[in-house]
């Protein structure tokens, strides 16, 4: 290994890249790398296993233990880039929250595999390549936490999971920051994020754990008592995941307006997957006190609510953030 080669430190959480059976994820780290011999080439990798589990039983205290080293390790001058391996079912949120609360502008990728390692035509060993060779590059740098499969590279705020098939992870708004040329490594950047992340959010990992925010998704026969449950249950925020421009039918919007006027965050964002959310069009904002999401899926705007509320509970400044980030 070349001595002047990139220090890239891969952090491991289980999914289905480390998954030897339908089951749970058996394959630690070290073992994803070394089954990937070509790194060694292009980085002097380290690895650490922060976690061994299936992604929908990832926890906020699986978030916070991986932020706090991934803030320590970019701090210090040793590491250039950290890789996060990842199942793909929530990987999207874990980027989300990595991209507003990691202190660093030096790149952090999350990687997964729509296939398991003994499948075939597995994609994880080629997604990790691709994450490493993201992370060591330069030109990745101050773009926020970026995501990394089928050779496309998402900007987290951007990426969900779409499908099931190798070409999961589209930014269905925004489209792809750029591409890893699969035949030789290099990577190829078009565009950069425009809100703010990392090094410029105004957001951080400033307490122990976070607020509790709720997700309650619009139907058609929706009744208000969800929304008196979430309140009676000691929520801090709901996000509505609203039809359309994200509404809130008629039944609903006494209690939705109710749980405002008892102290609790109400963000409306839209359960159609491309879209963003206008403020003060079929709904008064203003009136209801509620905060609206922009282009954030329902997942992520309960993310950036979370981190919002442990700074303030007041609906004007959490809408600034959610026009900010
Ligand atoms: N259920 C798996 C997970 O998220 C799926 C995957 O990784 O593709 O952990």
């Amino acid at each position: 290994m070349d001595s002047n080669a990139e220090k890239i430190l891969v952090l491991a959480t289980g999914g289905s890249i480390a998954q030897t059976s339908p089951k749970d994820p058996t394959l630690l780290g070290d073992a994803l790398v070394d089954g990937v011999p070509q790194l060694r080439n292009i980085a002097d990798i380290s690895v650490e296993q922060i976690a061994q589990v299936s992604s929908p039983d990832i926890s906020v205290e699986h978030w916070l233990r991986l932020a706090r080293r991934i803030n320590e390790v970019l701090a210090g001058n040793d590491v250039q880039g950290v890789v996060v391996t990842h199942g793909t079912d929530t990987l999207e949120e874990t980027a989300y929250f990595l991209n507003l609360v990691v202190t660093s502008d030096k790149p952090v990728v999350v990687v997964g595999a729509m296939r398991r390692p003994y499948s075939l035509g597995a994609d994880g060993s080629a997604n990790l390549y691709n994450g490493v060779a993201v992370a060591r590059d330069p030109n990745a740098r101050g773009k926020g936490v970026l995501v990394t499969l089928n050779a496309e590279i998402h900007a987290a705020r951007d990426v969900t999971k779409t499908t099931f098939n190798l070409d999961a992870f589209k930014a269905p708004d925004f489209g792809p920051l750029g591409y890893v040329n699969a035949k030789n490594g290099t990577t190829q950047f078009y565009r950069s994020p425009t809100r703010k992340h990392t090094t410029t959010s105004e957001l951080s990992l400033g307490c122990e754990t976070l607020p509790r925010v709720a997700i309650l998704y619009s139907y058609v026969g929706v009744t208000p008592d969800l929304f008196e449950a979430v309140a009676a249950a000691g929520y801090k925020g709901v996000v509505w995941a609203g039809t359309g421009n994200a509404n809130l039918p008629k039944v609903i919007r006494p209690a939705a307006s109710e749980a405002v006027k008892s102290g609790m965050a109400v963000v409306r964002a839209s359960r159609v997957n491309c879209r963003i959310v206008s403020r003060n069009d079929e709904i008064d904002d203003d009136a209801f006190g509620f905060v609206t999401a922009d282009s954030l899926s329902p997942q992520k705007a309960r993310i950036l609510l979370m981190l919002a509320l442990t700074k303030t509970a007041d609906p004007a400044r959490i809408q600034e953030f959610f026009d900010a980030h």
